[in-house]
């Protein structure tokens, strides 16, 4: 029998030894005295380890092979209703009677309380055999976990103190219902005039005299749209333009009739015609006058949306690596067999190089993943126990929550790093799966084009790559500018080690970390340069206020912007490498992996310093020629 997480070196180191467990498990057994629970953490590994043995088995001997017939059937519409392929019903069911939906959720309400670093571990075997139905997996716990996690930021959650479990929330129905495996929910923000951009989003939430609200509008490409249960961002506030505007909602797509039938509260207009992700149904939803909840407060919809987008984008790092694996010992297994020229072409220097960057991209992942989901669990359970605390502004809640701050900025470094990198590597293993497969990687046989159109919504959903890069630069930026000494430190600190340290690879890891810091710093430069230059067409009294004030992101951050993805791939090159060396430190078996990264990052993050600090200026210059021309003509 195969088994995806018993075949895989790497996740069991972390699971048997990368990961912290300790100060995690406890957050999540309530110091190991909720009712129903482990008794300690040796039991509770147990568990966990057992789950993920037996859900690697299921992945490997019931999801993997049938992943091509999901592909060929995809999810399809029947009577105005959208079914998934048969293989996938079926899949599901085993995962129902598996009851394997409330993996992550609390046990009084029907879950299995596992870590949600073991839901990611699961996403990654799921993705590795078959990539439709992780997604459409992840649906069912993802939403449940973001109605409880909702439920509680708002305070409608009720905790027993003494009995350490939750005594009530307000979407406990749903919640229920979704673990059972008999209803799932979606996300829902796209519409089709409103992609990246969230501040354009029109879908409107409206209150009737009698104070309940309605939604109106069109959300499109909705993973698993055809559910039940919404999560919806509406416009409340017609006089608040942009974000500010926005609100979240629940709404119920349907009412079962409990005879079989079912009455429709918002319109399933189409399925996306789609070039992968075939099992996965992606819809698009109308709603008029459709019954909805207000999520939280009024107004807030865009940061509530952003406490829970991190989630999403760690869950999408984790089925990148899933893909990377599928592709990775497709091509392998492929490139034993397959023999030219008188041995197999696995022995080819060029097949072998690429065998081998695509092994080395997945652990290098593995590393920043596990960081990122690390991180933003610690981060969220802190927060939720200070918020479920007996007293909400006490010594304690307020130490809880400088902690959850802590760990937040960790998750919020790594994680955009993460899914920028994931993303854009998994195009790229599984183009050269097909590439080692020759021309049978270009026909249907092996699968290796399956993995490469279910790979190419990666750097798409969950924020675009650009988007990510964006986000990368301005986290970047605006800590320059907060605390410039802090970074000049920083900087002077990681030149120090690059001459310094004692072992020859922290020297190297060091140079890489300067290199980093160093593109940041032209970025700064660049940008401060041209605001300098422009106050050379003022006069000096307004010099501080046109520095400081009034900055323009279209003109001001054009550099920067134009580089923003650039340096995200830099950093998250960096971050890689020093998770890997910081493991060298406790674990000198992980040696041979940081220098096998460091082999491949070192030129690639030159190349990058190179291009980030040598060109864009020309570019520039026609853009803004092209804007001036533009402006001219309106005129
Ligand atoms: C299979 C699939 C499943 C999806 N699932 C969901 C879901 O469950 N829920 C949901 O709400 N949405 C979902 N989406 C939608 C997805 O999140 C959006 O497609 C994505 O956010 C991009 O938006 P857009 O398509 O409108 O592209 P646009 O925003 O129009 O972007 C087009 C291009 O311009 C770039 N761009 C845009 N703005 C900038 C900028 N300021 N700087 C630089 N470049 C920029 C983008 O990076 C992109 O390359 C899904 C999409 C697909 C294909």
């Amino acid at each position: 029998m195969a088994n995806f997480f018993e075949d895989n070196d790497d996740l069991l180191f972390y699971f048997e030894r990368g990961v912290d467990w300790a100060p995690l498990v406890a957050l999540v057994e309530h110091d190991f005295q909720s009712p129903g629970g482990p008794a300690d953490l040796d039991e509770a590994r147990g568990t966990y380890r057992d789950m993920l043995s037996m859900i690697g088995e299921l992945a490997a001997d019931e999801i993997a092979p049938k992943a091509a017939e999901i592909d060929r059937e995809g999810a399809h519409m029947v009577d105005g209703e959208a079914r998934l392929p048969a293989a996938s019903e079926a899949i599901f069911q085993r995962i129902r009677e598996l009851d394997l939906h409330g993996l992550a959720l609390p046990r009084e309400l029907g879950g299995f309380n596992a870590p949600m670093v073991v839901h990611f571990m699961v996403a990654e075997l799921f993705a590795r055999a078959d990539n439709s139905v992780m997604t459409h997996y992840n649906f069912h716990s993802g939403i449940a976990l973001a109605l409880l996690f909702y439920s509680i930021h708002e305070g409608s959650t009720r905790f027993d103190h003494d009995q350490k479990q939750i005594i009530g929330t307000r979407f406990a129905a749903q919640i229920r219902e979704m673990i059972a495996g008999d209803a799932w929910g979606s996300m829902d923000i796209t519409e089709p005039d409103a992609g990246s951009d969230m501040a354009a989003l029109t879908c409107r939430g409206e209150q009737d005299e009698a104070g309940r609200w309605h939604l109106t509008g069109q959300k499109i490409f909705l993973t698993s749209g055809h559910g039940k249960h919404h999560i919806v961002i509406a416009r409340t506030e017609a006089d608040k333009p942009g974000l500010s505007g926005l609100s979240l909602f629940l709404a119920a797509a349907y009412e079962d009739d409990g005879a079989g039938g079912r009455r429709r509260l918002a319109a399933l207009d189409r399925l996306e015609e789609k070039i992968g992700h075939h099992g996965s149904a992606t819809a698009a939803v109308t709603f008029d006058r459709t019954p909805a909840e207000l999520l939280g407060a009024r107004g807030d919809g865009f940061r509530l949306m952003l406490l829970l987008m991190n989630n999403a984008r760690v869950g999408v790092g984790f089925e990148a690596i899933g893909l990377c694996e599928a592709a990775y010992r497709l091509a392998r297994g492929y490139a034993a067999e397959r023999r030219s020229m008188g041995k197999p072409i696995a022995r080819h220097e060029m097949i072998a190089d690429m065998l081998d960057e695509m092994r080395t991209d997945i652990q290098g992942l593995r590393a920043l993943a596990i960081e990122s989901a690390y991180w933003e669990e610690l981060q969220q359970r802190t927060t939720t126990k200070a918020r479920l605390h007996r007293e909400p502004e006490g010594d304690d809640a307020r130490r809880l929550h400088r902690e959850a701050r802590r760990y937040g900025e960790r998750a919020r470094r790594a994680t955009p790093l993460l899914k920028l990198l994931a993303a854009e590597r998994a195009v790229d293993s599984c183009r050269k799966a097909i590439q080692i497969h020759g021309g049978a990687g270009y026909t249907r046989e092996y699968g290796a084009e399956r993995l490469l159109r279910d790979a190419l919504v990666l750097p798409i959903y969950e924020g675009t790559s650009q988007i990510q890069g964006l986000m990368i630069m301005k986290d970047s930026l605006t800590g320059m500018m907060r605390n410039p000494q802090g970074f000049l430190r920083e900087l002077a600190q990681a030149r120090w080690r690059a001459l310094s340290a004692r072992d020859p690879i922290e020297r190297r890891v060091a140079r890489l970390a300067g290199l980093g810091l160093s593109a940041q710093q032209h970025l700064m430069q660049k940008t401060v340069g041209a605001k300098l230059r422009e106050l050379g067409k003022h006069s000096p009294t307004e010099w501080s206020t046109r520095l400081l004030g009034n900055w323009d992101p279209k003109r001001d951050f054009a550099y920067a912007m134009l580089h923003a993805e650039r340096l995200g791939r830099l950093l998250g090159d960096v971050a890689i490498l020093e998770i890997l060396l910081e493991q060298v430190r406790r674990h000198p078996d992980r040696r041979e992996l940081l220098e096998r990264y460091l082999d491949r990052a070192e030129p690639r993050c030159n190349f990058l310093h190179e291009e980030i600090t040598t060109r864009g200026d020309r570019l520039l210059r026609e853009l803004r020629a092209g804007a001036s021309a533009e402006l001219d003509a309106a005129e």
